[in-house]
């Protein structure tokens, strides 16, 4: 059999039959331990000479059928579950970096993972190094010899940006260092990172894979593409591991390093492990990944329109728009569409926009994206609250502008209720 397509791959990747019952879908395995078949059977399992489940921190089959899905469906060969999007920026960026080294990182990023990269993380000696990515000298000059990873968004939340991934993967791959790609507002359906040239991806599985709002998750899948050994940079995937024997887990492991380094001392140690009904809701919401996508991008285009002719509306920021600065850039990096979060202005300003917020009925006033539903949120008083008011620009939510991440509901009920909502704003 040929490899099969995406939508084959998104309702059967990982999922066979339970060995134990034949149940058809994947059952939520709620166990926190696993009966080892003897004491050898047990031996093996903690020195990682065989593969199995010890305990659910680390592994769980439910879990396991998740993150087999998703490496699939990316393209990669593993993929580590965690409980959240930002546990999975953690997770990705823990067996690369140390105390003293940086991650390059685009100023076009989610609010919350500016605040993640540009003050938490110092406290682990970490550090993070802003940098505009459609200007590639200022990328190529801002990686030194203390940077570890190179990190950007594919579409970029707020929305209306896309990076230019296959410039940027040329830059970090020159310079020897793994390239990370959140992936959340894309999906693998609307983007692939590894085949322009991305070593990890990560995802807020919270918001379109699971996407009906029920749960909270993330993920890293790992390209295998990266030689870990090629420098002394990445000590912990090439050097000997004391906490297993010496172990080196580039050399044991082969391109499946990273994802075992995942979970052997990632899970293991730090914990930020994805619980199994979780995983099945993400399973359950992945099997029409590609029918909701499709319908995200189909409305996002019409509401988009519609807003860019409103008199009342400065401009939209929607990549999918032909007059986005960033049009060209849908066909190739990801060509089934620009996915369904973007910004708009309004003439009113801040006021006009807390105005609108309280007067839509169909759209949701909530700090989520991704969902069935259609959601709105003015960003600079909210996910954007933290950022200084040039990061809050950088980062496309100025103070007049309203972000948008538009559901599956029928476009004309959107736009009509979008415009009742523009006429009280604007009164
Ligand atoms: C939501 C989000 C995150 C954080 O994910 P959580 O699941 O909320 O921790 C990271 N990146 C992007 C682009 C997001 O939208």
């Amino acid at each position: 059999m040929t490899t099969p397509h995406f939508e084959t791959l998104q309702v059967h990747a990982g999922a066979r039959p339970d060995p134990a019952t034949g149940a058809r879908q994947v059952p939520i395995y709620q166990t926190t331990a696993y009966v080892f078949r003897d004491a050898d059977h047990a031996a093996a399992l903690f020195n990682l000479q065989e593969v199995g489940y010890i305990y659910s921190r680390l592994t769980n089959p439910t879990v396991a059928a998740l993150q087999e899905r998703m490496a699939a469906l990316e393209g990669g060969v593993g993929a580590v579950c965690c409980s959240s999007g930002h546990g999975a920026q953690i997770m990705a960026l823990f067996p690369l970096m140390g105390p003293g080294k940086n991650v390059v990182a685009s100023t076009r990023l989610y609010g919350g993972t500016v605040t993640q990269f540009s003050q938490t993380i110092k406290r682990f000696g970490w550090s993070a190094k802003f940098v505009d990515f459609d200007d590639t000298d200022a990328v190529e000059a801002a990686i030194d010899e203390n940077t570890r990873a190179v990190f950007c968004e594919s579409i970029a939340n707020p929305g209306g940006y896309i990076t230019d991934l296959d410039a940027i993967s040329a830059i970090s791959n020159k310079a020897g260092v793994p390239l990370i790609v959140d992936n959340t507002t894309a999906t693998p359906y609307l983007c692939r990172p590894i085949e322009h040239g991305a070593t990890l991806v990560v995802h807020s599985m919270t918001k379109y894979l699971t996407g009906n709002g029920t749960v909270t998750g993330g993920v890293v899948v790992d390209s295998g593409n990266f030689d870990w050994s090629a420098s002394d940079k990445f000590p912990s995937l090439s050097a000997p591991e004391p906490a297993y024997h010496g172990l080196k887990f580039h050399e044991t492991f082969g391109p499946m390093a990273f994802t075992f380094h995942g979970i052997a001392i990632g899970l293991r140690d730090l914990g930020m492990t994805l619980n199994p009904q979780a995983a099945h809701y993400t399973l359950m919401g992945i099997e029409t990944l590609s029918l909701r996508m499709d319908r995200h991008v189909e409305n996002a285009v019409k509401v988009a329109n519609w807003l860019e002719a409103d008199p009342r509306v400065d401009y939209v920021t929607y990549a999918g728009l032909p007059s986005s600065p960033y049009f060209d850039r849908v066909a190739r990096i990801c060509p089934k569409g620009a996915s369904s979060l973007f910004t708009f202005a309004l003439k009113g300003g801040y006021e006009a926009c807390v105005k609108l917020i309280e007067s839509v009925e169909i759209f949701s006033h909530v700090a989520n994206l991704g969902d069935t539903r259609s959601l709105i949120i003015h960003s600079a008083s909210t996910t954007h609250r933290q950022l200084s008011p040039e990061q809050q620009r950088a980062a496309g939510a100025a103070p007049e502008v309203v972000r948008l991440s538009i559901g599956i509901e029928h476009a004309d009920d959107l736009i009509a209720d979008l415009d009742q909502a523009l006429a009280k704003a604007v009164a």
